[in-house]
């Protein structure tokens, strides 16, 4: 068994997990068996690290300036974009530089941090496959090369420590992470292109699993309205009678589809409304938003009742709801093709983490690129929020006169009051937090693919519209006091829902608003901070409970005759169990430590002691 290098309370040099980055940290003890060091970083963080993960504390320095080639490389190095997109390292190394970066910054980057250069610059004296990039670009202008990087070879290692709750650390760069696509020969040193940070995780089955989700979803949405539109609409009843093939697509649903798309669009287009930042980009960019949606509806409105007012009869919408959804898919199509055709364009460093994997169909699904936008035209916030969730509540308006025209009815019914009102209530809440969407995961992680494009212009008009769907053929006749329980279901809901995303909205634009100062908080080694009180404390995702909780008072209303109105609040269970796990592999990547803290001090992660 190898003698223990650095002594218990020595300040050495510790990698940080995940990362090329070398901070100092104190030894506070060492594991016989394990043959890891337990550390401290300045900022708190207690980790375990293999030996080959510890340096001394002047390892670094010591290889300073020591060959020409050194210098030139440090010269680059200080003019590197790596360190403008982080100005806060080099201005106030006092704190900064001392706090470990977060991990996909790094991958998101590419470029090695500082440290590791002097690290593998003086490994690759020794071993020709040992290798790492700089980035060179203001050294490139000067010499009026385009786009060129230098870059060593390195050797990638992958080893899993573990962490002290037991959980998987990765202490090394996979190969996935960083991947050279184009090298070139200049001045005797290699030079790189482009790097893309690949994906190294597979979400939702990989490519097997995105394959059969982008068949099945469309296929699901077809069997869902014609089951809906059922006499019987029982699951039960199945398969629902399949209309011949030619009457389902209409291109006059196909036109009016595209006009609604691009009225949305124009009104997104209107100079009116705020402009606000979104969250900073990993190059360190903050894109640009215009904060609109919610006059955006009140035009919409304007032009429904003018159409109202001039006899337009929404219940075509109705009558073709199946064509209108089949136009949606295929533009849906169509649009999805056009973003994974122009991603092959973007800058790498504009690529989203997950949509990268290098194989057509998963990235296809996933989405590419993280905010396609077409000059300040912003593709994913558009669709996020304007053409598929106004949709939904037009579609159901169209199904509440479709209700009255079917049933004969001079009012509609309470239930599709009921459903339609607070469904109304859901959209008119996101579109005047419009903001708010900014600090979400759709936004600030996932690329823009068939996935989000399919769910924001098809799977939420279309499916999340078949409760008032179900009541225009189905009576559900509510008495009043049953109706004054949904409507206090739907009240708390919505107060968790708000103040939660609120809050963590509020808190992530701002920490030390003094609004804010009475929550309790962790520190992570990022620099943000976890709220551990307040909405946050009761459950890890209390946004998705109060949606949950309104999922289902949006489908009671409709009786318990049939399982379909409850799909939604089905799916959607299901949805978020499924989204929360995702994030929560996030963040435990990305906090580590103060995850795990957040973890023990709030159990629970939607249901209050169930789950
Ligand atoms: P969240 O808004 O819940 O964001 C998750 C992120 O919040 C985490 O990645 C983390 O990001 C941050 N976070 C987590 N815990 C804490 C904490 N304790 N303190 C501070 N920050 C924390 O994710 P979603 O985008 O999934 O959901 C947004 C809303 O949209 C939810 O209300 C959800 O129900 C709703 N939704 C609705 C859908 C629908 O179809 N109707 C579909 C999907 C979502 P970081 O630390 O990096 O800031």
């Amino acid at each position: 068994m190898p003698a223990k290098t650095f002594s218990d309370g020595e300040m050495v040099m510790g990698r940080w997990p995940g990362s090329h980055l070398y901070y100092e940290v104190q030894v506070t003890g060492y594991n016989k068996s394990t043959q890891l060091y337990a550390v401290k970083y300045k900022d708190g963080t207690e980790l375990d690290l293999k030996e080959s993960d510890v340096k001394p504390l002047n390892y670094f320095k010591t290889k300073k300036g020591s060959s020409s080639r050194q210098r030139s490389r440090s010269r680059s190095r200080s003019r590197s974009p790596a360190r403008t997109q982080t100005p806060k390292r080099s201005s106030s190394r006092g704190r900064e530089t001392k706090k470990p970066v977060q991990k996909e910054e790094v991958q998101k980057k590419n470029l090695p941090p500082v440290k590791f250069v002097h690290e593998k610059l003086q490994e690759n004296s020794t071993n020709s496959k040992t290798t790492s990039v700089i980035d060179d670009k203001e050294e490139k202008e000067e010499n009026n090369t385009k786009n060129t990087y230098r870059v060593v070879e390195h050797k990638i290692r992958r080893e899993i420590v573990t962490d002290q709750l037991g959980l998987p650390y990765n202490l090394r760069a996979k190969k996935e992470e960083g991947k050279v696509v184009e090298l070139e020969t200049k001045d005797d040193h290699l030079y790189i292109k482009k790097q893309a940070a690949w994906t190294q995780e597979w979400e939702f089955g990989g490519r097997v699993g995105a394959f059969f989700i982008m068949i099945l979803l469309p296929a699901a949405v077809i069997l869902l309205l014609l089951m809906c539109a059922q006499e019987d609409a029982s699951v039960l009843n199945f398969p629902p009678q399949i209309p011949a093939l030619q009457t389902l697509w209409s291109s006059t649903a196909l036109g009016i589809f595209v006009l609604w798309f691009l009225f949305q669009a124009l009104l997104y287009l209107l100079p009116i409304g705020k402009i606000v930042d979104g969250l900073p980009l990993a190059n360190g960019k903050k894109l640009k938003y215009r904060i609109n949606a919610f006059y955006a509806f009140l035009l919409c409105g304007a032009a429904v009742a003018a159409a109202l007012y001039n006899e337009v009869n929404l219940s075509y919408i109705r009558i073709n709801l199946l064509q209108l959804a089949i136009s949606a898919m295929a533009f849906s199509l169509v649009l999805s093709i056009y973003l994974y055709v122009r991603s092959w364009r973007v800058p790498a460093d504009e690529l989203a983490v997950g949509g990268n994997s290098g194989s057509f169909v998963y990235d296809f699904f996933i989405g590419r690129e993280l905010n396609p936008r077409i000059r300040n035209f912003d593709l994913k916030y558009f669709c996020e929020l304007r053409p598929g969730l106004l949709g939904w509540v037009v579609i159901n308006l169209g199904l509440l006169f479709a209700e009255m025209e079917s049933q004969g009815r001079d009012v509609p019914s309470l239930a599709m009051v009921l459903v339609n009102s607070f469904q109304l209530l859901y959209v008119m809440d996101a579109l005047w937090n419009e903001e708010a969407i900014l600090t979400t995961m759709d936004i600030v992680h996932d690329g823009l693919g068939y996935m989000l494009i399919f769910g924001d212009l098809v799977w939420v008009p279309f499916t999340y519209s078949l409760q008032a769907f179900y009541l225009v053929n189905h009576t559900s006749e509510l008495s009043w006091p049953v109706a004054l329980a949904i409507i206090a279901l739907n009240t708390v809901g919505y107060i968790i829902f708000r103040g939660a995303n609120s809050q963590k909205n509020a808190f992530r634009r701002n920490p030390h608003d003094p609004k804010l100062a009475h929550l309790k908080t962790i520190p992570t080694a990022t620099g943000k901070s976890l709220i551990v009180s307040g909405w946050w404390g009761f459950v890890r995702h209390p946004n998705y409970l109060g949606d949950l909780i309104m999922a289902l008072a949006w489908s009671l209303p409709c009786g318990f005759n049939h399982i379909i109105p409850y799909f939604y609040v089905i799916y959607f269970t299901c949805l978020l169990i499924h989204r929360e796990a995702r994030d929560e592999y996030r963040c435990r990547k990305k906090y580590g430590v103060a995850w795990n803290k957040y973890c023990q001090q709030v159990r629970y992660r939607i249901f209050p002691y169930i789950y």
